[in-house]
């Protein structure tokens, strides 16, 4: 199966694409490369459109990683029944605005990590809010405080910068294993940072604004108990 190109990946601003088909079946189309989130880290697939050389257009409604081969993407089309052969040319066109909302509120996860000092056991990225279990003892999370903490990174606009390491550079720097704030994941060769200079530092293959300042405010919603040492902190946008 031929691996998708993650144009995502390089440059999560991009809004269009031109690509071509290499495999399809009856309402689904995988591309040599795309502009599309496919569904992972806890953060919702992009939405999207594909047109083809004679007009007709199609909406992508989900995204998601070929099962066994991650490196493989599959949009799947609003028709379901709409069959369009390999080696189509095909112009991408991404929906922006739900992409920049998902954009900004992963980015504040990464802040919420920065806040809080524990091993993170899960999280999810939806549109308008955002949630992260926290590893930590009843009571450790002081949510005025969170909440002042939160919009003052996001105040300081403060460069969040995607860079590749390769296992080898992490073998040899275990100063670097140890600033960030999840463990890297092995086996892929090369391994994806996101950078929120000197504030969080952590493997995310996920799609997220280059200044903190786009995220705009922040509240702090119910921080729940799950467990006898999880803690769920919840968070939404001001408006
Ligand atoms: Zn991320």
């Amino acid at each position: 199966m031929t691996a998708t190109t993650k144009l995502y990946e390089e440059d999560s601003y991009l809004r269009e694409c031109s690509a071509e088909i290499t495999d399809s079946q009856p309402g689904k189309i995988r591309l040599n490369q795309t502009i599309l989130y496919a569904e992972s880290g806890g953060q919702l697939p992009d939405h999207g459109a594909i047109t083809l050389p004679n007009g007709d257009t199609f909406n992508v409604v989900d995204s998601q990683k070929a099962p066994g081969n991650p490196s493989a993407i599959w949009h799947t089309l609003e028709n379901d029944q709409q069959i369009i052969p390999p080696q189509t040319p095909v112009t991408v066109t991404l929906d922006w605005e739900r992409r920049y909302q998902l954009m900004r509120m992963h980015t504040a996860m990464h802040l919420l990590c920065a806040c809080v000092t524990g091993s993170v056991t899960g999280g999810a990225v939806n549109i308008g809010r955002g949630r992260i279990d926290f590893n930590v003892p009843p009571d450790s999370i002081n949510k005025e405080k969170l909440h002042a903490q939160l919009n003052a990174l996001i105040e300081q606009n403060i460069p969040a910068t995607p860079r590749w390491v390769s296992e080898s550079e992490l073998d040899n720097n275990p100063s670097l294993v140890r600033t960030m704030s999840v463990s890297p994941p092995r086996g892929a060769g090369r391994i994806r940072l996101l950078d929120i200079a000197d504030t969080d530092l952590q493997p995310c293959g996920g799609t997220h604004v280059k200044h903190t300042g786009e995220i705009g405010a922040l509240v702090v919603g119910k921080i729940e108990n799950k467990g006898r040492q999880n803690r769920r902190v919840n968070i939404r946008f001001a408006e």
